[in-house]
């Protein structure tokens, strides 16, 4: 498995598979607004393919109702797969929100949490470095909480990735070349593990973890990874609930935004033309407040 054998998946996908084409094809359609809070950058996406997504009913009962999407038997048969390595596959994802936007399922049908797949992910990064990759906790976003997966898309879509660059930031433990440090002025609480050591990566990983648990539950979190410049970047989104106010609003109030990883690293993702119009500074930071830790 190298970045030739990924391109060739995708390729292919494109070549043969009708609507998954159709559907990126639309995307290059998309409408963007950015919006500058000095030092970092929200974008919002208008795209209404993902209404079925941000509606999506999230409790135990409407999951276990469903055919699970990831599991080989559900999967289309058109849908091929390239096997990351023993227990993982790597699939386009036929509803993108990104380009190059791909799906890696366990390939057992075991619940979402990331604790035991953290060297798995670690790995994953390592051998896609032309793309980011991410983790959709099971409380914030995850739209197959019962079946575990990462995601990856291609690199440079994403604001947080320059943008964390530029901010300032606070030493939690470590020193120069492994550490744990916050992100300051990032608009929502964003810890950051850096280090060259994928055991040392493993060893700050769980430390938060336990630091951040409460009960048996896994800490709220939507993660994302990067690997440059010989290092792991990984960056844990700290949520304290997954829908703001406005999910949950009646009439004028209301608003369809759903927030998951992908949202809260920078790109918003709004599947009604009238929020797309509607949305601005006022209305991205109350959000990120209420949905952030
Ligand atoms: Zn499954």
């Amino acid at each position: 498995m190298n970045h030739q054998d990924i391109t060739q998946l995708y390729k292919e996908q494109l070549a043969v598979w009708d609507d998954f084409r159709m559907r990126v094809e639309q995307m290059q359609a998309i409408e963007w607004k950015t919006f500058d809070f000095g030092t970092f950058r929200i974008k919002a996406q208008f795209n209404p393919a993902r209404a079925v997504s941000s509606n999506a009913k999230l409790d135990k009962a409407s999951i276990a109702k469903r055919k699970c999407f990831l599991c080989p038997e559900n999967r289309p048969e058109i849908q091929k797969g390239l096997k990351m390595n023993d227990r993982f596959t790597l699939l386009i994802n036929p509803f993108p929100i990104l380009l190059e936007h791909f799906t890696l399922p366990l390939n057992q049908h075991k619940e979402q949490e990331i604790k035991p797949y953290i060297s798995d992910f670690l790995d994953f990064a390592q051998m896609m470095t032309g793309h980011t990759l991410l983790y959709n906790g099971p409380q914030c976003g995850a739209s197959a909480p019962d079946h575990i997966h990462f995601q990856a898309v291609k690199r440079g879509q994403i604001p947080f990735e320059e943008d964390y660059k530029q901010v300032a930031r606070k030493r939690i433990f470590g020193d120069d070349d492994s550490h744990a440090e916050e992100l300051l002025d990032f608009g929502r609480k964003c810890i950051l593990i850096e280090s060259s050591s994928k055991e040392k990566m493993e060893t700050m990983f769980l430390q938060l973890y336990e630091q951040y648990q409460t009960g048996t539950e896994e800490p709220k979190w939507n993660i994302f990874l990067l690997y440059e410049n010989n290092a792991w970047h990984l960056f844990l989104f700290m949520r304290k609930t997954h829908r703001p106010t406005q999910f949950y609003a009646e009439g004028d109030d209301y608003m369809m935004i759903s927030p998951g990883a992908i949202d809260i690293a920078g790109v918003f993702v709004l599947p009604r033309r009238e929020d797309f119009d509607r949305i601005n500074k006022e209305i991205i930071w109350d959000v990120l407040q209420q949905v952030s830790l």
